[in-house]
């Protein structure tokens, strides 16, 4: 322990892993431009895919006929699957919610999909995933407080339900917690999902357009009342620095698309900040992508080269990016986790912060 950050081990059917962690996003079973192979390479203990639309295509039948997510990706680490509450937020996919569950439209046929508490628990048991997450009720981030408890009863039920329906005993189920941004219910929420008892815990309705201040009183109005001893999620949370500050927070477990999102724009991390791969300082600069960084990419190729691929826009640039900031943020978690072990953290939080941002601290982190 280190202030309210600690480290552990989550353990799934497919293996430790070692919290806290990050968990690139593989949607459909692959990332956009990278898949298992760069996953495992750059150190990833865990991906994310996303059930509802895994349910679609292929279909559950066919996953389940082929092993399961994970041995039908070719990734032999941990799986955690998402029920598809998050897509509430994406307006082309959600159509509403009901006392039942959550409206969706298929993306493929238009065709309407009920994600039912029994149907999304049935759904993550056959993609055999080791952890599934509960069906949640998201309200938008703006929505009035009459929304929020609406939302949260639903979630509620639906958690319930989701617990009485879950049958396979070696797959983790993980709860969500909302309540929008009010202290009152966010406690409610947390002390409701800890009494009904589940593998882990996510801080759901975040990362969804709310200022950052609102985003971190969710945080910290969930953290405190969730045990100890189990997961804390911050789903959809994956900005370097708002990582480092939620660990401090006793956050475990972070997924998001936003690394994998920067580099398609040529947007690369690196522990003193990020820079623009495109600018023309780099036309002829025979460096890696940063010092340091042992990820493929790094390893074999130049700056110049990696920034001529992204103008004539490649997709083999968009891969050898992707490749690089994935394995940053592994080693900015690697970094974490030890920091934390020997008792630093709090020292490399600071001097972490302060390198990313250039000495210019936003008042949010202090
Ligand atoms: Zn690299």
């Amino acid at each position: 322990m280190s202030g309210e950050a600690r480290t552990g081990v989550l353990r799934t059917r497919s293996g430790k892993v070692r919290t806290p962690f990050f968990m690139p996003v593989a949607t459909f079973a692959s990332g956009r431009s990278i898949g298992s192979e760069e996953y495992h390479a750059d150190g990833v203990q865990a991906v994310i895919s996303n059930a509802f639309l895994l349910s679609l295509r292929p279909g559950v039948e066919i996953i389940e006929e082929l092993g399961g997510v994970g041995k039908f990706m070719g990734f032999d680490r941990a799986v955690f699957s998402d029920s598809g509450g998050f897509q509430a937020s994406r307006k082309s996919l959600f159509s509403g919610t009901s006392r039942r569950g959550v409206h969706f439209r298929s993306p493929f046929d238009g065709k309407r999909v009920v994600m039912t508490p029994r149907r999304v628990v049935e759904v993550q048991e056959r993609l055999g995933s080791d952890v599934a997450m509960v069906i949640d009720d998201m309200a938008p981030a703006d929505a009035p407080r009459e929304q929020f408890m609406k939302s949260l009863h639903n979630t509620h039920r639906w958690a319930k339900e989701c617990k009485d329906a879950h049958t396979d005993s070696k797959q983790l189920l993980f709860a969500i917690v909302q309540g929008g941004y009010d202290a009152k219910l966010r406690r409610e929420s947390a002390e409701y999902l800890t009494s009904l008892g589940f593998d882990g815990y996510g801080v759901g309705g975040c990362a969804i357009g709310e200022p950052k201040v609102d985003m971190y009183r969710a945080v910290k109005n969930s953290t405190p009342f969730l045990p100890q001893e189990k997961v804390r999620y911050l789903m959809g949370v994956g900005s370097p620095p708002d990582i480092v500050h939620a660990v401090s927070l006793g956050v475990d477990c972070f997924d998001s698309i936003f690394p994998t999102r920067n580099a398609r724009h040529n947007m690369i991390f690196t522990f003193q900040g990020s820079y623009q791969l495109e600018k023309s300082r780099y036309a002829k600069d025979r460096g890696p992508l940063e010092e340091e960084c042992d990820c493929l990419t790094c390893q074999h190729h130049s700056r110049a080269y990696v920034r001529h691929l992204s103008l004539v826009n490649e997709v083999a640039g968009e891969r050898l990016r992707q490749v690089h900031n994935v394995r940053f943020m592994t080693r900015l978690m690697e970094r974490i986790r030890s920091s934390i072990t020997e008792g630093s953290f709090k020292k490399f939080r600071q001097e972490f912060l302060h390198d990313w941002f250039q000495g210019k601290i936003p008042k949010l982190y202090k």
